[in-house]
C-alpha cells in the first residue's frame, strides 16, 4: 500500500526525522492559509507548493513549485490543484491532483539520496545511500552503480552508530552534520521496521546552507500482508490514487493487476497466470491484465472476474486458462458459462482447461451453445485468442 508524501513525512517525524514544516491542503484557500500560518515564523518567505499523488517525478512534471509570495502560493496552488499531472511513474494519462502539500522552502546546499527496501537475498533491510540525490535513482544505479552505497542491516543490532556515520560520510554529509544524519538514518530504519514498510525513500535528503540535515521528500510503501496490525496506516489509504478495477477485485479476493494490452486473462494460480501472459506475448499480443482467481473460485467469483476484465474497454478477447486440481474444471466451466451469459459477452472467448473433471467441464461449455473456442494446450490457446483478436 502506498501513501502520500505528507503522510510519509508525518510518520517519519514521529521517529525523529527532520522535515520542513508543512500542511496538507485540499483547496486554494487552504493553501494560502497554510502559507500564512507558516509565514509567521518563516525567515526566508519561501514556500513550496507540492502536488500530492502516489507517483514520483512530480518536480519534473510541473507538480512542485517554489513560491516567493502569498500571491504566488495562490497562483501555483490553483494551477496544480486539479491538474492532470504526468510523470514517468504515472503513465501517459497522468494522475489528477486532489491534494497539495504547502511547506516551508529549504535552503538546499546538497541533495542526497537514502532509501530502504527488504533485500530478499540477505533477508535483511538494505539501506541504500548516494551523493546523487534529487534525480532518478534508477539512472544512477544503471550508469554509476559505484555511487550507491549499501548497508545490510542486522535485525538484532539495528543500524549502528558506526554504520550510520560511515555511510553518511561516504555520501558527502559534512563532518559537522554527521550526528544529525545519524539520527535521521536511524529514525528512518526504525520507522521502516515498526511500520512494516516495504520501501522508505527520501529523495532528496538535503544538507542546508547552515548544515541542517532535512528530508525534503518522503515515499513509503507498506507490506499489505502486515496491514492488519497497522490500523493507523490503513486509515491513510487514498482510493483516488488506486486503480478502480484493482479496488473492485480486492473486494472479491481476486488478485488483479491492470496492464496495457487487449487480451483479458482469467487463470487460477499466480504461476500459471504469469506463464499465460508470457505465452500471449510469445505469440505477438499483450495481456490486458493479470488475474488469479485463486483456489476456491465460485461461480460468483468467476462472474465478477469477467465483469472486471470487461470493464476495461481495451479488452478485445478473453483467455481462460485453468488447471483443475482442487478447483474442478466443471465448477469453472459452470462459472464461465454463467458469466458469459450475465455479461452478454461479445468478445471472443478461448478456454483451455486440464485436470480434474476436464471432460465434464468441456461438455458444459459445449452444451451451453455459446461461441466458446476450446483449446487443447497453452500454445494452442494463446494462438487462438491472438488470432481471434486480430481477426
Ligand atoms: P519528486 O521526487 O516527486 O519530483 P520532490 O519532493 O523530490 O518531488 O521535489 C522535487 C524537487 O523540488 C526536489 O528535488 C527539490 O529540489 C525541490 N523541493 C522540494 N521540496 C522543497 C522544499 N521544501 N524546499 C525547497 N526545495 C524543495
Ligand atoms: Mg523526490
Amino acid at each position: 500500500m502506498k501513501i502520500h508524501e505528507y503522510q510519509g513525512k508525518e510518520i517519519l517525524r514521529k521517529f525523529g526525522v527532520v522535515t520542513p514544516r508543512g500542511f496538507p491542503c485540499f483547496t486554494v484557500a487552504e493553501a494560502v492559509q497554510a502559507a500564512e500560518k507558516l509565514g509567521a515564523e518563516l525567515a526566508t518567505k519561501v514556500w513550496v507548493v507540492k502536488a500530492q499523488i502516489h507517483a514520483g517525478g512530480r518536480g519534473k512534471g510541473g507538480g512542485v513549485k517554489v513560491a516567493k509570495s502569498l500571491d504566488e502560493v495562490r497562483t501555483y496552488s490553483s494551477q496544480i490543484l486539479g491538474m492532470q499531472l504526468k510523470t514517468h511513474q504515472t503513465g501517459p494519462e497522468g494522475q489528477k491532483v486532489r491534494r497539495l502539500l504547502v511547506e516551508e522552502g529549504a535552503d538546499i546546499k546538497k541533495e542526497l539520496y537514502v532509501g530502504m527496501v527488504v533485500d530478499r537475498v540477505t533477508q535483511r533491510v538494505c539501506l541504500m545511500a548516494s551523493s546523487e540525490g534529487g534525480m532518478d535513482i534508477e539512472e544512477v544505479a544503471a550508469h554509476t552503480p559505484e555511487k550507491i552505497h549499501k548497508v545490510f542491516i542486522d535485525p538484532v543490532d539495528g543500524l549502528t552508530d558506526v554504520e550510520a556515520d560511515e555511510v553518511a560520510a561516504k555520501i558527502g554529509v559534512p563532518f559537522n552534520s554527521i550526528a544529525q544524519a545519524r539520527v535521521m538514518l536511524q529514525g528512518l530504519y526504525k520507522a521502516f521496521w515498526e511500520t512494516d514498510a516495504s520501501l522508505a525513500e527520501i529523495n532528496p535528503l538535503i544538507v542546508t546552507g547552515d548544515g541542517q540535515v532535512i528530508a525534503l521528500d518522503a515515499k513509503m510503501n507498506f507490506d499489505s500482508n502486515a496491514l492488519y496490525r497497522h490500523e493507523d496506516i490503513v486509515a491513510l489509504r487514498d482510493l483516488d490514487e488506486e486503480d478502480a478495477a484493482e479496488i473492485e477485485a480486492s473486494k472479491f479476493d481476486l488478485s488483479y493487476i491492470s496492464l496495457d494490452g487487449n487480451i483479458g486473462c482469467l487463470v487460477n494460480g499466480a504461476g500459471l497466470a504469469m506463464a499465460t501472459m508470457d505465452t500471449i506475448k510469445l505469440f505477438g499480443a499483450e495481456p490486458a491484465n493479470f488475474l488469479d482467481v485463486g483456489g476456491g473460485a465460485t461461480t460468483e467469483k468467476v462472474t465478477e472476474a469477467f465483469k472486471l476484465m470487461l470493464s476495461n474497454p481495451q479488452v478485445k478477447g478473453i483467455l481462460v486458462n485453468i488447471f483443475g486440481g482442487i478447483m474442478r474444471c466443471d465448477t469453472i466451466a459452470t462459472g464461465v458459462v454463467a458469466a458469459a451469459r450475465e455479461t452478454h459477452l461479445s468478445v471472443p472467448l478461448v478456454v483451455r482447461m486440464r485436470g480434474t473433471n476436464e471432460d465434464i467441464g468441456k461438455q458444459i461449455l459445449k452444451d451451453s451453445g455459446l461461441p466458446i473456442i476450446s483449446a487443447t494446450d497453452m500454445a494452442d490457446a494463446a494462438q487462438k485468442i491472438v488470432a481471434a483478436v486480430n481477426a
